[in-house]
């Protein structure tokens, strides 16, 4: 038995962290001198740290605990799955009935045609996947030079070589030489930061009209796929304007471009609608989901792949890929637990009906303190725009990030998990979100954005 445990001092947990932990997503050796906050419990919506104190997670961990934290029944399926059949393959002409019955159960769930599953560990390989898949297809199809990905700047799709690629961040790209062959970038839906005199339609319009423009540039023979989440998490909860996904579908259908909807937060719920492409009524060939299918409880990912893809690809012989992990039996049968909850709880309902209403009435209240210029929310999916400026959506002089790190900090110490990406905060709370813990969260939030703005106007910096 290992002897570590919660039991020992914060401190000393801090420091065998720091001597061996590389935490993703971070300079090492500035948290090494700083400490990592350790978690040791959570229930609900709040987690708990090593000295005691309550946080509540306004972020569902990654944007993934949608059922929160918890969940007696899962604990129960999963150490089920681990006593009858903890571990088998898919690989050669075997199955197992979890692999079964979550591939059923998601056929039943998705939109449209969406009847097959590849499974993946998580949402960056089940990306890869895609890129293998898609120029796999139109190679089967005869057309082995349709084989270029379109995707957009400030997109995230992952961190493997190929999640990265597909991801359109630059300081991602600039470490390990990416982006990798045959994946290019055009520009994406934020009309707070890009969209300056147009109105927000005619930026959509504008923007999804950029992929058009890049299929004639490269030729619509050589794009095999265009790829994008139906609102963009990572890159700073970017809702697009209403025209922009009509015109994407229009352009895709009108190009023989396959359309991969990323929904790995926006999937099971997060939008108000099970799939985001519901909720922007999107009819995507290809869907990438992970997270919120099994909401964190075990990791599984997966690709859902219309009838004409998932058909043509089993006419074409091998498909030459797979993961040791892929249709994990315990990770699917937690990941149907996991359904199970969200469908008989009805929390999407609560994300459409209940609860969300009531945090889209007052996080749009947020918009009248002087910080925040931009107060947006579709389902349980929300984010802050905090500006010197509102009337010119300036950005902060001092560079990107000024107001996000002290809010983010100012959040962290007032008990509220809340996200920045350079100044936009934003929230993607757990599903089982009530109209208290709404009240809570807006209560840290209103406090925190208080302290922010007398920080930066005590330092000069607005
Ligand atoms: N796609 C999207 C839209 C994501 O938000 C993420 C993770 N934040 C991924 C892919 C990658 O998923 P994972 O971290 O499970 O590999």
């Amino acid at each position: 038995m290992n002897m570590i445990s919660n039991h020992l001092p914060t401190e000393e947990l801090q420091a065998l962290d720091a001597a061996h932990h590389m935490h993703p997503f971070t300079a090492g050796a500035d948290l090494a001198r700083k400490g990592a906050r350790v978690i040791t419990r959570a229930k609900g919506v709040t987690l708990t740290d090593s000295n005691g104190v309550d946080i509540l997670d306004g972020m569902a961990g990654l944007w993934c605990v949608n059922i929160g934290y918890g969940r007696d029944s899962i604990a129960e399926v999963a150490a089920r799955q681990l006593k009858e059949l903890p571990y088998y393959n898919t690989f050669f002409q075997t199955t197992h009935v979890p692999a079964i019955a979550l591939a059923q159960k998601l056929a039943e769930m998705a939109p449209g045609d969406l009847n097959h599953v590849f499974y993946a560990s998580g949402g960056s390989d089940a990306n890869d996947t895609n890129v293998r898949l898609v120029r796999h297809y139109w190679a089967a199809k005869g057309k082995p030079e349709k084989k270029v990905i379109i995707s957009r700047r400030n997109a995230y799709h992952g961190s493997t070589m190929a999640g990265a690629s597909l991801g359109g961040m630059q300081p991602m790209h600039a470490q390990g030489g990416l982006p990798i062959a045959d994946i290019v970038h055009i520009g994406q839906p934020n009309w707070w930061a890009e969209g300056g005199d147009m109105s927000p339609e005619e930026f959509g319009l504008a923007r999804a009209r950029e992929l058009e423009a890049k299929i004639a540039e490269l030729g619509e023979d050589k794009v095999a796929a265009f790829i994008a989440e139906p609102i963009q998490g990572a890159g700073g909860v970017i809702i697009p304007p209403s025209t922009y996904w009509p015109e994407i579908q229009r352009i895709c259908d009108a190009h023989e471009i396959l359309l991969i909807a990323d929904e790995v937060i926006c999937g099971f719920g997060r939008t108000g609608n099970m799939f985001g492409s519901q909720t922007y009524d999107i009819r995507p060939d290809i869907m990438t989901i992970a997270k919120g299918l099994s909401s964190g409880y075990a990791p599984i990912g997966g690709s859902l792949v219309s009838d004409e893809v998932a058909n043509t690809v089993a006419e074409a012989g091998d498909f030459n890929h797979g993961y040791t992990y892929s249709g994990h039996p315990v990770s699917c049968a937690v990941a149907l637990e996991n359904l199970r909850i969200i469908e008989d709880e009805k929390l999407v309902e609560n994300v459409s009906t209940h609860t969300g209403p009531y945090l889209a009435e007052k996080w749009a209240q947020l918009a009248d303190h002087p910080l925040v210029g931009e107060a947006k929310i579709v389902g349980f999916m929300g984010s802050l725009a905090m500006t010197p400026d509102k009337a010119s959506r300036a950005a902060f002089a001092a560079g990107a990030g000024t107001a996000g790190l002290i809010c983010r900090d100012h959040c962290f110490a007032n008990q509220l998990v809340m996200r920045h990406v350079g100044d936009r905060m934003i929230i993607a709370p757990p599903l089982i979100l009530q109209k208290s813990d709404v009240d809570t969260l807006i209560e840290r939030a209103v406090k925190s954005l208080d302290q922010t703005h007398a920080k930066l106007k005590a330092e000069g910096l607005m």
